[in-house]
C-alpha cells in the first residue's frame, strides 16, 4: 500500500501534467457542449478495507465521444480545489473510451444537508473484504451542471498521465454525520495539489 503521509516516495514516471490541481473557476475558455450521461446505476459495493469501490451501469458522452463508466470511489478531503478551496469529499467516476484512454468525472461535496444518495450507499456498505449487490441511482450527481476539463493523471500510483478530467461545477452536499460515517471505512486519502504548469483549463457549458 502507498502512504498518503509519504507521497514524495510514490514511484512514478515524472511528468508535467499531474493531478489533482487547483481549478481557478473564472475566465475559462468555453467549450459549448456539456457532458451528458445516461442513467447511472450502482449494482455493486465493495469494501476493500482501504477504500470503497462501486460499480454499475452508465455511459457518458464526453466531447462527442462515448465513455463507458467502470468504477466509482471516493476521496476525503477532496483532491481538487476550486479557487483554492478544498471540499469535504470527492467522488471519482472512472470511465474508459473505446481506444482504452481513461477519463475521470469528479464531483465535489461540501458540508451541508444530508445527501440522500450517499446515505443509501453508506447504509449498504458490506463488512471489510466483502461486496454487496445494490440498485442505487446516482445520475443526479452528474447532470444539470457545467464541467471544468483539463488533462491530468491518475491521483494514485502509478500516477499515469494522459487522463481526461471533468469536474462538475455544481457541488453536492454531505452532512458532518455522513462524513464521520465515511471515515470509518477508509483513512484520509487525498493526494497533494500538483502544479498546473503549462496546461489549459476549459469550461464545458
Ligand atoms: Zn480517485
Amino acid at each position: 500500500m502507498y502512504r498518503y503521509d509519504a507521497q514524495q516516495n510514490w514511484s512514478h514516471i515524472s511528468g508535467q501534467q499531474q493531478s489533482p490541481i487547483n481549478i481557478t473557476t473564472h475566465h475559462r475558455q468555453l467549450i459549448a457542449t456539456r457532458p451528458t450521461f445516461t442513467t447511472y446505476q450502482l449494482t455493486k459495493i465493495q469494501n476493500l478495507g482501504f477504500k470503497l469501490s462501486l460499480s454499475g451501469h452508465g455511459q457518458a458522452t464526453l466531447q462527442q465521444r462515448p465513455g463507458q463508466w467502470q468504477e466509482l470511489h471516493f476521496h476525503y478531503p477532496s483532491e481538487h480545489h476550486f479557487d483554492d478551496q478544498a471540499a469535504a469529499l470527492e467522488a471519482h467516476f472512472v470511465h474508459q473510451f473505446k481506444n482504452g484512454q481513461k477519463a475521470v468525472v469528479g464531483v465535489l461535496f461540501q458540508l451541508g444537508a444530508p445527501n440522500p444518495v450517499l446515505q443509501q450507499i453508506l447504509t449498504q456498505v458490506p463488512p471489510q473484504a466483502q461486496s454487496q449487490t445494490t440498485a442505487i441511482t446516482v445520475t443526479d450527481w452528474l447532470t444539470n451542471t457545467a464541467y471544468y476539463h483539463y488533462m491530468g493523471s491518475l491521483t494514485t500510483p502509478p500516477i499515469i498521465e494522459g487522463i481526461e478530467w471533468y469536474l462538475a461545477q455544481q457541488l453536492q452536499t454531505v452532512s458532518p454525520q455522513q462524513l464521520t460515517q465515511f471515515q470509518q471505512f477508509f483513512a484520509k486519502n487525498n493526494r497533494d495539489i500538483q502544479p498546473l504548469n503549462d496546461r489549459a483549463i476549459f469550461k464545458l457549458d
